[in-house]
């Protein structure tokens, strides 16, 4: 093995690796620190060259690699377990270029996300992409794990972003697809097989994004609604009244919201009596668009739809209410231990599907707080069970497989998906094998053999053995 990595460590010259333990160290364990594991060589490339010379070294010698963005990654994709080389792009952080007339910007894997936003905000454009690990994530790690996050039910998840990828193959070739075109019918979309693929089939070293107009006007409410019903009877509403121009609408419960009031400072509740659940829901495009955005409002509180609603009246309000929803997984992190899932399920069904699930899942764990919160615009729900004040840690997460299994039958029997937004990594390979028919596991098996007949990449990850 010292011989290999002192190729892969002349490849990448004295900046481009460490073997410290120390440094490496924060790179093997995930946010949640459900996941950790090892690794005695972390390589830092910084150019695509690079990228492709190491996956030569790694095909030939059939040494694993597991490539890795920001390290926030949710279901332990990123993580080596068995002493694998890990390559992170960081050093590959260029915009390589951004062209208005195009509304597209080409950059290294890895970019901030938070960066390659504030270089099209400068151009009066906008990355649609948006969620609250955005001053961490990479678009590597965003095309990988093809994110979501709160804009998604108007520009739609990571896929329908991404024009072109320059990409790494296993065997070290360059598949360079960087094209900004808007149409390109040309057979097989080559890249879409990338996006999602958690670093299995290839490195993504460079990608061109989508860019939108900057919204003249945003409108944000905070409204609270005394059942899901009531939530889905709202979202219907506003994209009537707005005419399809809602971004986010998100669902908080009393209790999520309890706990990011405990425990994120500067946090306030926006209105002045409780209610069981909440909808942050936010609307952009024309100056016209808070009027409509207000009528919709005012027609669902006549309604009884809404009981009161906080509309934020300045960009400080706004950030103000925006802090309560992306700081809920920090909160419920702060308040100890949870048993988290990341589930899709077709909106008209998910009062129904919260209603069965939260029973059944109490019922096997009485104490467990329910903590239910998401993209319901989008049918996404992170449907999570906090651990009950001064309960046992280990008793609890030792049951996370056993609920899990609960949750993801019932959100089969909705027609729904084990894992909307956040990927399938080592944590849902199982859930992927029980869910998704024999045919569909085959094609990827087919896929993966194909593409990386060695099984170098990211091994043990995502595709069931
Ligand atoms: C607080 C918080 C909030 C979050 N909110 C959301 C949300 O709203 N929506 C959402 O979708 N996700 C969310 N996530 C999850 C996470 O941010 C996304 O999955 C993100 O896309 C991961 O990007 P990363 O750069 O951190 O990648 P990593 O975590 O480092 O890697 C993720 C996967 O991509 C692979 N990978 C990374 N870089 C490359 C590359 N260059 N080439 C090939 N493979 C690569 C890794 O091997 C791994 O399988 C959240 C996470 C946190 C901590």
């Amino acid at each position: 093995m010292s011989e290999v990595f002192d190729r892969l460590k002349a490849i990448v010259g004295p900046k481009g690796f460490t073997e410290d333990p120390a440094e490496i160290a924060p790179h093997l364990e995930e946010w949640r620190s459900k996941y950790k594991g090892s690794s005695p060589l972390l390589l830092k490339p910084a150019s695509t060259q690079e990228v492709e010379a190491i996956a030569a070294v790694c095909n030939q010698t059939k040494t694993p690699l597991v490539p890795q963005g920001g390290n926030t990654g949710l279901v332990g994709g990123q993580i080596p377990f068995e002493n694998e080389v890990l390559l992170t792009l960081s050093r590959m952080n260029r915009i390589r270029s951004l062209d208005a007339r195009d509304a597209s910007i080409v950059v290294d894997a890895g970019v901030i996300l938070a960066t390659a936003q504030a270089a099209a905000e400068e151009k009066g454009l906008m990355v649609a992409l948006s969620l609250a690990s955005e001053g961490t994530t990479t678009i590597g790690g965003l095309v990988s794990t093809n994110a979501g996050g709160v804009n998604v039910l108007r520009y739609g998840m990571m896929r329908e972003q991404v024009l072109g990828l320059e990409v790494v193959l296993a065997d070290g070739r360059k598949l360079d697809l960087l094209r900004t075109l808007r149409k390109d019918n040309t057979g097989y979309d080559l890249k879409q097989m990338f996006i999602g693929a958690e670093g299995t089939l290839g490195i993504v070293t460079a990608a061109a994004i989508k860019l939108f107009p900057k919204p003249a006007q945003r409108a944000t409410a905070f409204a609270a609604v005394p059942d899901v019903p009531s939530a889905v009877a709202l979202l219907a509403r506003l994209q009537e009244e707005t005419n399809g121009l809602l971004n986010a609408f998100e669902l908080m419960s009393r209790n999520g919201l309890e706990l990011v009031l405990d425990h994120i400072q500067g946090a306030k509740d926006p209105l002045s009596a409780p209610s069981p659940w909440y909808v942050l829901c936010e609307a952009s495009g024309p100056v016209a668009i808070e009027a409509a955005f207000q009528k919709a409002l005012e027609i669902t509180l006549e309604q009884g739809i809404v009981s009161d609603v906080a509309v934020a009246s300045s960009e400080a309000q706004r950030e103000a209410l925006w802090k309560l929803r992306e700081s809920m997984s920090e909160a419920q992190k702060l308040e100890g231990p949870s048993l988290k899932h990341d589930v899709s399920v077709p909106i008209s069904a998910a009062a129904a599907f919260i209603e069965t699930a939260i029973a059944a899942v109490t019922n096997e764990l009485p104490s467990a707080r329910p903590v239910p919160f998401g993209h319901l615009g989008d049918g996404n729900l992170h449907f999570n069970f906090q651990m009950a004040r001064g309960g046992d840690v280990a008793h609890y997460l030792a049951r996370w497989d056993e609920i899990q299994q609960i949750v993801h039958d019932i959100v089969h029997d909705y027609g729904g998906s084990f894992s909307a937004e956040h990927g399938v990594g080592v944590m849902k390979r199982e859930a992927l094998r029980r869910y998704k028919s024999a045919t569909e596991v085959d094609i990827m098996r087919t896929l993966k053999r194909t593409l990386d007949p060695k099984n170098i990449l990211n091994p043990g990850k995502l595709v069931p053995d």
